[in-house]
């Protein structure tokens, strides 16, 4: 998996060859259009080469020469472009996008930092690199709180599982959570907006049912200790008693946990049921967790 930042990093490589791309594209189109300014600006790179050298060789008279005939290039520069209409900035890099000037990120109104709007690709890659390929339409603006009934119940778990994710305050600092809500809830679709929110606000982190932490790679779950947050989903006490889930999901909280990183179990089995059937080492930690 790559996170957002990594991808932002990618593009804003490439973006930078985009637009030393478009600067020589203009650049050429200009001086189809205008022999002279091509002409004069040749004579100021030459000028300027030549004072270089002078410089170098301390020639104070060639120097102060050379300088008087830029100044006067540069004059002559300046009453072309004016003459002919032409854009001064014509030959200047150009930012793509104005609202975060090409570097990915804007600050949101309380001043977090967020993916930019122009990144919609990166987060879509960042989204499908983090168990999220086949949630592609789930989106928090279309989490109504009075769909499926209990309005209230739906809206404060929304608001409990961001102030999570941010780790907002001493009452939300707690690492490990469980997350419990009867069966057919749309706790699913919740949980995928949290990750795909804090991905937009730049942090690293992934979506997985409980059961599928015994398919991902060796390279994955080791980036699993590392990252921001971790939902876990469909968390149920019988399934940390098959194909080694019980130690890979002790391993990981251990490793989260000590590192005062977020997880959330999202189940539907009340806490007191999985505290009595989970594996033993995975119950020890239940009872220490936030509830949601
Ligand atoms: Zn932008």
């Amino acid at each position: 998996m790559k996170t957002i930042n990594e991808l932002i990093r990618m593009s804003n490589a490439n973006l930078e060859a985009e637009r030393e791309i478009r600067r020589e594209e203009r650049i050429r189109e200009v001086y189809a259009k205008c022999d002279e300014l091509r002409d004069t600006d040749e004579a100021i790179a030459s000028a300027r080469k030549t004072r270089l050298v002078a410089v170098i060789d301390h020639d104070e008279k060639l120097i102060s020469r050379l300088e008087t005939e830029l100044e006067k290039l540069t004059a002559r520069r300046g009453r072309i472009i004016e003459a002919n209409g032409i854009d001064p900035d014509f030959d200047s890099e150009i930012t793509l996008c104005s609202k975060c000037k090409d570097t990915g990120y804007v600050r949101g109104k309380d001043g977090t930092l967020q993916v930019c709007t122009c990144r919609e690709a990166d987060l879509e890659e960042c989204f499908a690199g983090s168990g999220l390929e086949n949630f592609t339409s789930y989106d928090m603006k279309n989490y109504r709180g009075d769909y499926l009934g209990e309005p209230e119940a739906r809206k404060a778990a929304r608001n409990k599982l961001l102030m999570v994710m941010l780790g907002a305050g001493e009452e939300f600092a707690k690492p490990l959570w469980v997350y419990y809500a009867a069966p057919q809830t749309g706790k699913t679709y919740l949980s995928v907006c949290i990750v795909k929110a804090a991905i937009r606000l730049t942090k690293s982190a992934f979506y997985t049912k409980c059961e599928n932490l015994a398919n991902l790679g060796d390279d994955t779950l080791e980036q699993l200790g590392r990252i921001d947050l971790l939902v876990i989903d469909d968390f149920a006490d019988d399934v940390t008693l098959h194909n080694s889930i019980g130690s890979i999901l002790n391993n990981l909280i251990e490793i989260r946990n000590a590192a005062g990183l977020k997880t959330v179990l999202v189940t539907s089995i009340p806490v007191g049921t999985l505290v009595s059937g989970c594996d033993m080492r995975i119950s020890g930690k239940l009872k220490n967790a936030g509830s949601i």
